[in-house]
């Protein structure tokens, strides 16, 4: 079986999440579901980064230890696991011991001639943990933060990145490593080509509190906390520790032509996952990401989010009021997969009423109630496919590839359009008064609507899985077989149940 393994990006956690987390989490999800329904072997990583600076700050601020801090708040990423439905196969948290002896057994493995230990002074915004020159702010403030960095002085160890210019321009070129969408992989062509810098990958003990991963054989520096975080997607394989089968299964794969490792990132890291990420590797000798997906950022209600204007969207309150599938619904497929979109309550309601209320349930609602009425619960006799499934699967697939959810759901909602008009157009409660045989229809009908549950397994999990159980059917193991027209059986008993979205109190 073609192994598939998949990651989100790890959050540091110095608050709460947001419902710009919630975007990343539930389009890998996505992902991740799309190519178990395949039939990939699917690992699905997800992580807490818990050794940045920022947790420490937060923990002084909060007046916590910073393991008490960490282990408080990484709970809250990891319970999207129930408020989303978040299918993650692994989960790594930075201040485990495994992720530790990983990240260390990396450094070890980097070329002697591609480390140095330099005296440095820059400018560096904690906000984002990096170093920034001079051109590279605005008004002397970091783009991402809008504050001044502090100038920091002090004896490091740098990876020479400079040595990987070539080799990662011809990465990025070759599509070795696939950057999507094709403009972000565009803009990391040009950057390379303005000149690659050595980069510092540590800092002194003293300025990281005494928190973090110790360079190996150098106890007076803490590892720059990018090179510790981006090693999570090994270290989440217990690359590094005793047993390393997972990392050997999943990172490297036996079967190197249809090998898949893929990174889903925000815009905002594309420097650490695009250049340094792949140069650490190459220099320890490892293997390399094959995609990189890079999306983009969600505002509310058109602002950027911030505490300071009390615009935060907690994606729990949101799961709370209108369920977990509403959430995974408007984030696939009312904001686009890799620009920026926005979270709004008025255009949320309005989707989820024209698309779930209205479209899936109403759908799902009708045809089994119809089902149950004229064909006493039973599925009639096989008919043709009047609904163009082997098209739409095409299409399904084709846009999954293209990691575009927005198209997927597009197609998904001109699906439930399209059955929706047949039975506005044949009338069948009128068609069955005069006795004229409704049965064909009602088979096109209502095996429209399982292939219409199919897709959306790797969508909205909780939804299809209903629709499915009432057709009296479990989640698919064999999509070559399931996608075929024709599957529901004759005399196959449905179970009518209750509605699957609640309508909206005006
Ligand atoms: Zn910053």
């Amino acid at each position: 079986m073609n192994k598939y393994y998949i990651s989100t990006a790890i959050p540091y956690i110095n608050g709460k999440p947001h419902i710009g987390h919630a975007l990343e989490y539930i389009q890998t999800d996505a992902i991740a579901r799309y190519h178990r329904l395949v039939g990939k072997d699917v690992f699905f990583l997800s992580g807490t980064d818990e050794n940045s600076l920022k947790n420490v700050q937060a923990a002084e601020k909060a007046g916590k230890g910073v393991q008490e801090f960490v282990d408080e708040y990484y709970k809250e990423f990891y319970n999207f696991k129930n408020i989303l439905n978040i299918s993650f196969d692994g989960f790594i948290r930075t201040t485990e011991d495994r992720h530790m002896k990983g990240a260390q057994k990396l450094w070890n493995n980097f070329k002697k001639e591609d480390l140095e230990k330099r005296k440095y002074k820059g400018l560096y915004c904690v906000g984002c943990e990096a170093f920034y020159k001079e051109e590279e702010l605005e008004d002397g403030k970091c783009l991402e933060h809008k504050t001044v960095p502090e100038v920091v002085e002090e004896e490091n160890w740098f990876f020479k990145l400079s040595n990987y210019q070539e080799k990662l321009k011809e990465l990025l070129e070759k599509n070795i490593i696939n950057i999507t969408p094709e403009f972000r992989k565009n803009e990391w062509l040009a950057f390379i080509d303005r000149g690659l810098e050595d980069f510092s990958i540590s800092r002194s003990a003293e300025r990281a509190h005494n928190w973090g991963v110790k360079v190996p054989g150098d106890e007076s520096q803490i590892m720059y906390v990018w090179v510790d975080a981006l090693s999570n997607y090994i270290t989440g394989l217990n690359f590094g520790s005793s047993d390393e089968s997972l990392f050997a299964k999943y990172w490297e794969q036996n079967d190197q032509e249809n090998r898949e490792v893929v990174h889903v990132i925000g815009k905002g890291i594309g420097k650490f996952h695009v250049l340094y990420w792949p140069a650490m590797l190459i220099s320890a000798g490892l293997d390399l990401p094959t995609t990189e997906f890079i999306h983009g950022y969600l505002t509310t209600e058109g602002e950027k989010m911030s505490k300071s204007l009390g615009n935060v969207v907690n994606p729990e309150d949101v799961v709370t009021k209108y369920g977990t599938d509403a959430v995974r619904y408007y984030l696939l497929g009312a904001v686009s997969s890799t620009k920026d979109g926005d979270f709004s309550v008025s255009r949320f309601e309005n989707f989820y009423t024209a698309h779930l209320v209205n479209g899936i349930g109403n759908l799902t609602s009708r045809i089994l109630t119809m089902i149950e009425k004229y064909q006493e619960n039973k599925v009639p006799a096989l008919a043709t496919d009047i609904f163009g499934t082997e098209k739409f699967w095409l299409d399904y697939e084709s846009a999954f590839a293209k990691f575009d959810f927005e198209e997927v759901i597009k197609n998904i909602n001109s699906l439930v359009s399209k059955i929706d008009l047949k039975i506005s157009e044949e009338k069948p409660w009128e068609k069955v008064k005069t006795g004229e045989n409704i049965s064909v229809l009602l088979y096109q009908l209502v095996e429209g609507l399982r292939h219409l549950a199919l897709s959306l397994v790797p969508i909205i999990p909780g939804t299809a899985e209903k629709i499915l159980s009432q057709l009296n059917l479990e989640v698919s193991d064999n999509f070559a077989e399931e996608k075929k027209w024709g599957l529901l059986q004759e005399g196959k008993k449905i179970k009518k149940a209750d509605i699957l979205f609640v309508r909206l109190e005006k």
